[in-house]
């Protein structure tokens, strides 16, 4: 099983959006192995958008993070980065695809709802930076067996 880190980022949660996101992951079989609702702070939002050091809307990122609390996620299944990419939909909410969690519920580029790691290396990298190892639960789900063929 491969885990992903997900964030609900401060829009979503000031618009009351945490319990719908939640559930179509909840609905979509993956499992939930670490959650909370978490103030990051401006050197945590820094590292975690790193590779986006140089881009001019950086700053703008990193205060917008910052904003509010976050709702951070680890979530696990079978292929789960590609699985949540796809949940989450393109960048831009404008042209994201409708069915999407940034296509239903976003409009701007800069308020995009939700994070979803992108590799296996950057997931391994947030939930590290983002969970403690002892925050992180290791259990079964007993669905599944209905989830999965094997
Ligand atoms: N972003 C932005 N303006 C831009 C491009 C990106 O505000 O022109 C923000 C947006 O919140 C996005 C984040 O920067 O989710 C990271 O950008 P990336 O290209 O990694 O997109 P993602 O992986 O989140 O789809």
């Amino acid at each position: 099983m491969d885990r992903t880190f997900l964030m609900i980022k401060p829009d979503a949660v000031q618009r009351n959006l945490i319990g719908e996101i939640v559930t179509r992951l909840e609905r979509k079989g993956l499992k939930l192995v670490a959650a909370k609702l978490f103030q990051a702070d401006e050197a945590l939002a820094k590292e975690h958008y790193s590779e986006h050091t140089d881009k001019p809307f950086f700053n703008a990122l990193v205060s917008f993070i910052t904003s509010g609390p976050v709702f951070a996620m680890v979530v696990e299944g079978n292929n789960v980065v590609e699985v949540t990419r796809t949940l989450v939909g393109e960048t831009n909410p404008s042209k994201a695809a409708p069915g999407t969690i940034r296509g239903d519920y976003g409009l701007d580029l800069g308020r995009n709802i939700i994070h979803g790691s992108d590799s296996n290396e950057s997931a391994e990298r947030e939930i590290n930076l983002w969970f403690n190892e002892s925050e992180l639960n290791d259990y079964k789900l007993n669905n599944e067996k209905w989830v999965y063929e094997e």
